[in-house]
């Protein structure tokens, strides 16, 4: 809840939280499940922000359907063709992450999958790519944005936490993406980033992020575009 009350004060428009986490550890918190999604939706009837939250396993898909208004497919399970195709054939967004290794075009397939369905409401998101540099997680790659928008008619958001790893390169790269073309911002904010259960280090704090928020929005006055 008080996660959500900072995203809603700083004027973030929904929000995103992980109740099934795909942990490249089986040891590490591995998320609340049913539990979680209970939570996310108290937090939306606080505050009126719609839900952002993962599916890992089409079993899940009836439950969760109960509590988001935006079903996530994480970078891992981004050519998971059979839960690409039950998303698919869903009444709800679908925000699409690219694959850790994924090129754009196996990316824009993954994203022919759900559409093939029925549901032509996919949004992809940008999360930083596998290379052989380590200063960060992975790679943001800011081209994909531009590159999307000339391939596909389908909207683009930037998620710089992910991709860096690094709390402090996520206004950079959000300005970046931005001014790239991106129509939206997916960050990663905690109460209490020491504290945090998952991805604690590349999380703002919620000054930080009201801060970053602010920032973000100076920039988007500026191009005249309209961004989530
Ligand atoms: C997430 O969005 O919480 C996540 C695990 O990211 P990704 O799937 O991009 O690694
Ligand atoms: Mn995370």
């Amino acid at each position: 809840m008080a996660a959500a009350r900072a995203v809603a004060s700083a004027g973030g428009t929904m929000l995103r939280g992980g109740a099934f986490k795909p942990r490249s550890s089986p040891y590490a918190f591995q998320g609340l499940g049913v539990e979680g999604l209970k939570m996310l939706a108290a937090a939306r009837d606080e505050t009126g922000l719609p839900i952002v939250t993962e599916l890992l396993d089409p079993r899940d898909l009836e439950t969760l359907l109960d509590y988001a208004d935006v079903v996530q497919i994480g970078a891992r399970n981004m050519q998971n063709f059979q839960l690409l195709a039950e998303v698919g054939r869903v009444d709800k967004p679908v925000l699409l992450k690219r694959g850790l290794s994924a090129t754009i075009e196996e990316w824009l397939m993954a994203a022919e999958y759900i559409v093939k369905e029925g549901n032509r409401r996919v949004i992809l998101c940008e999360r930083g790519i596998r290379t052989f540099e380590t200063a960060t997680r992975n790679t943001f790659d800011v081209s994909a944005v531009p590159v999307v928008r000339l391939a596909s008619h389908l909207p683009v958001i930037v998620d710089p936490s992910h991709a860096t790893g690094r709390p402090d390169l996520v206004l950079p790269l959000s300005l970046a993406g931005i001014a790239a073309g991106a129509d939206g911002v997916l960050v990663e904010m905690h109460p209490n980033p020491e504290h945090a259960l998952s991805d604690g280090p590349q999380s703002l704090s919620p000054a930080a992020f009201s801060e970053y928020a602010e920032r973000v929005r100076d920039l988007v006055r500026w191009t005249g575009k309209t961004i989530s």
